[in-house]
């Protein structure tokens, strides 16, 4: 990997850089759409690639499960098998092990999960973990890590933290052992909950293997904890990380969360949310989200946004039509998909270009203006905010929405 940080903003943390990996180079902040099938629901790679995204994220899970690592290797990897030609990153299973299978139990040798096809009682061990990531052959690989729900707490949260540090270890010497150092780049998961001792534990830990490490994940968070701790867990770990290092926030995706990781020092960001959502008919826009699904929508002639470049909108494909169509045919779903990626990096683009341009926090306010209206802000993104020196309010007056202050937002719509 080569990695290069190009601008850094003034006020806030936020910074530009661009990362060239075997596939590319990729330009940082950067949204990473989930193609967790080998597939983005509803798009072929050609129309991924066309609308300009150069980095996607596979689940090691599934495709370990499914198609196999046997036809995978005779695929000659994971871009070959799905057709993408650009930057590919593989979770290293963890998450959805402990998510989906019904019987996990973590031991120090790896996790004992029943396949969900055999039923069979089957480890992952941080090793093997590695070695299926390198039969499918990601850009960017990670660590297996010892994953806790957010909102777990007590000791099992240490011996998590403490365990992902051995694992770390492990999956450094078969990364290190297997000589696909030079085409596969290895990122450590940080973990520790929402307790900031063991976070500044695992970071010292975690940045003492940094020459072994060619990147950082932030994980353990989105899992339904308070936005008022996410955004201090995610300050914490951006400003310890080491500055020639991406640094990855797992999970994060509606897009004030993004401008938010940015502006607090995040570098690249992954979710279902914008493909799923479009799948339910909301189309995300600059004024807030939208569900083609009401009435309201019936009769309108207007594309989802004048002013958006995607297929979709560039086509005049009216509301009207896509109220007629969402979550029944699948070119209503096509349609959103292609739309919703373009707003993600539309939102993610724009802030790079004002991180170039020294206008960081104006695009930061100007955003938060359009999106929210009058409903309000919410309160946990004016607190991060200000604590890197921007203040959306600037006189203003708005209410502040308090907890995750996107739910007017997005259960309204979802
Ligand atoms: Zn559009």
């Amino acid at each position: 990997m080569q990695f290069e940080v190009i601008a850094t903003c003034n006020t806030t943390r936020a910074r530009v850089c661009r990362m060239k990996l075997t596939h590319g180079v990729t330009m940082l902040p950067t949204f990473m759409p989930v193609a967790t099938q080998a597939a983005i629901k509803g798009l072929t790679p050609e129309q991924v690639e066309s609308l300009g995204i150069t980095l996607i994220l596979n689940n090691t899970y599934h495709l370990n499960l499914r198609p196999g690592i046997k036809i995978l290797d005779e695929a000659g990897g994971a871009h070959n098998f799905q057709g993408w030609n650009r930057n590919l990153l593989t979770d290293s299973g963890g998450f959805q092990l402990v998510s989906l299978s019904k019987f996990t139990k973590i031991t120090e040798e790896g996790a004992l999960f029943s396949s969900p096809f055999t039923g069979e009682p089957t480890m992952l061990t941080p090793e093997e973990s590695i070695s299926i990531q390198h039969s499918i052959g990601a850009d960017i690989i990670m660590q297996l890590d010892d994953v806790v729900s957010s909102l777990t707490v007590g000791p099992r949260v240490a011996e998590a933290m403490e365990r992902s540090v051995r694992w770390l270890d492990r999956c450094i010497e078969q990364h290190e052992r297997s000589g696909q150092r030079d085409r596969q780049n290895l990122f450590a998961i940080v973990q520790g909950g929402l307790d900031a001792e063991l976070r500044d534990r695992c970071l010292q830990a975690m940045i003492a293997r940094k020459d072994h490490v060619a990147g950082y994940a932030i994980g353990g968070l989105s899992g339904g904890e308070e936005k008022d701790v996410f955004w201090r867990i995610i300050k914490q770990c951006a400003e310890q990380l080491p500055a020639d290092r991406p640094r990855y926030a797992m999970g994060v995706g509606f897009a004030e969360d993004l401008l938010v990781c940015v502006a607090l020092g995040v570098d690249m960001a992954d979710c279902v949310f914008p493909t799923r959502t479009a799948r339910f008919g909301v189309a995300l826009t600059f004024k807030g989200p939208l569900n083609l699904r009401l009435r309201k929508h019936a009769e309108s002639i207007e594309p989802i946004d004048e002013n958006c470049p995607c297929p979709t909108c560039s086509s005049r494909t009216s509301r009207a039509m896509l109220h007629h169509i969402v979550t029944i045919e699948t070119a209503g779903a096509h349609a959103v998909t292609q739309h919703n990626l373009v707003f993600q990096a539309q939102v993610i683009g724009r802030a790079r270009d004002a991180i170039m341009e020294g206008r960081f926090p104006d695009y930061l306010r100007t955003f938060f203006e359009n999106y929210f209206g009058d409903h309000g802000y919410p309160e946990w993104c004016v607190d991060a905010l200000r604590s890197v020196g921007v203040d959306l309010l600037e006189g203003r007056d708005l209410p502040l929405i308090p907890g995750s202050g996107a739910k007017w937002e997005y259960s309204d719509v979802a």
